[in-house]
């Protein structure tokens, strides 16, 4: 058995969460042919679990690949690959907390990156957003002339940087990048930064807007991130991706 295939065997709760995880971000418009979800390994916390490059909606258990934390996946000869795989090795690499990562290009989330308006929580169950959702700039580090994408570690590490200890960091003219202590988490709040992005936006086109204070943001997040109220949701979303 090669050291990929002992790794997925060791992970097999995870990978059918993954599973779960590409088809409901595809049923809930935050994916469509692109974006990924993955999740550090259970037990070796120096590799990572990511489909190999496929549309989300049709990923099957037996696209879930290893990687290790340079972001180069592990006896997958053949195999094809994300090209923004380092989104989420370097992310792994900085974040010690973090168990899973989704990436998307999601539409409502744009404007917000593109403009100097800041994404706030609007509603209690987007409370995770808190303060301040930081907005990653490629041309910073990397000039005015990228195809905006994180197709190496460098673009992955300056990033990751920039998301620092937020739960989601928004990407200039590209997307955003959420991340969670589980699956279900990241799923959710990148579920949820899509909803606050449109009601934002809706909200400001009607007038000034109520943003929930910083500690309404922070208390609901509590409350939202407890296991009784995440796998309410997380169970419904799961039952109907997979069924
Ligand atoms: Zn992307």
């Amino acid at each position: 058995m090669s050291t990929a295939s002992q790794l997925i065997a060791t992970a097999q709760s995870v990978v059918e969460d993954l599973v779960a995880a590409n088809r409901i971000l595809y049923r809930q418009k935050v994916v469509d042919g692109f974006g990924h979800v993955s999740a550090r390994h259970p037990v070796d916390p120096e590799r990572f679990l990511l489909s190999q490059s496929k549309a989300p909606g049709s990923v099957e258990r037996s696209d879930i690949l290893v990687y290790g934390l340079d972001g180069e996946a592990i006896d997958a000869p053949g195999r094809r690959v994300y090209l923004e795989r380092y989104i989420h090795s370097a992310i792994y690499a900085a974040r010690p907390d973090v168990m899973a990562v989704v990436h998307s290009h999601s539409p409502a989330v744009i404007p917000f990156g593109v403009t100097d308006v800041p994404l706030r929580p609007v509603m209690h169950v987007c409370g995770f957003l808190g303060a301040h959702v930081p907005v990653f700039e490629i041309r910073d580090g990397f000039g005015p002339a990228t195809d905006l994408l994180i197709r190496s570690q460098a673009l992955g590490a300056a990033m990751a940087q920039s998301l620092g200890d937020a739960p989601v960091v928004l990407m200039r003219g590209h997307g955003s990048t959420a991340v969670g202590v589980s699956v279900a988490h990241a799923v959710y709040r990148a579920v949820y930064t899509e909803v606050n992005a449109r009601l934002q936006a809706d909200s400001m086109r009607l007038g000034p807007v109520n943003f929930l204070t910083a500690e309404e943001a922070y208390a609901a997040a509590e409350t939202n991130a407890s296991p009784n109220v995440l796998t309410r949701i997380w169970d419904l979303w799961k039952s109907e991706a997979l069924a």
